[in-house]
């Protein structure tokens, strides 16, 4: 099994997830002879700053307020585009938003660990959910091309915090 959850869930120094993040992407460009420019490099950078899905107008938002200057859409679109395309990145598509891959280059399961309470969203692969959701789509004749696994739930620090609260969730709290 996968899986960065131990990370994303410990506080910890961004900085060395999104330099880990960038040695993999560049390695990862070289290889297959991709450019890594500028605004690619920072629309990862700026996904890797914590570990919450980022939506298209936040990376815009975020990255004119980088640059000094206005970002065209198009901008963020070619350069999340690319990303996906290369595995750097994954759509959460419940929240139509981003979020880096901890393993790109690795089997998959696109399974997504998101808390309803912060909004972090954990990356996991397990062959056994793969072959279950394989064998499930054979016994029904059905051909699996894509799949996509966002699961909802409370990550260790919130359900902690609940419990120490006696159940009233930070989200609340901001509401008081
Ligand atoms: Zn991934
Ligand atoms: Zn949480």
């Amino acid at each position: 099994m996968l899986s960065n959850s131990r990370l994303v869930h410990q506080p910890h120094d961004h900085r060395r997830c999104i330099s880990a993040a960038l040695t993999r992407a560049r390695d990862l460009c070289a290889e297959e002879n991709l450019r890594l420019t500028p605004t690619r490099e920072s629309v990862l950078r700026l996904l890797w700053q914590s570990h919450r899905p980022l939506g298209a107008y936040q990376l815009q938002d975020q990255l004119a307020k980088i640059s000094g200057k206005p970002i065209a859409p198009p901008t963020i679109y070619r350069a999340v585009e690319f990303l996906l395309k290369t595995g750097l990145i994954h759509r959460i598509a419940s929240l139509n938003a981003y979020i880096g891959c901890p393993f790109p280059n690795s089997d998959h399961s696109n399974l997504f660990m998101i808390c309803t309470d912060c909004g972090s969203a954990a990356e996991v692969a397990h062959s056994s959910i793969n072959k279950l959701l394989q064998s499930t789509c054979e016994k029904a004749n059905f051909t699996l091309q894509d799949q996509s696994l966002e699961i909802f739930g409370l990550c260790p620090n919130c359900s902690l915090q609940q419990q120490e609260n006696g159940g009233i969730s930070s989200a609340d709290k901001d509401h008081e």
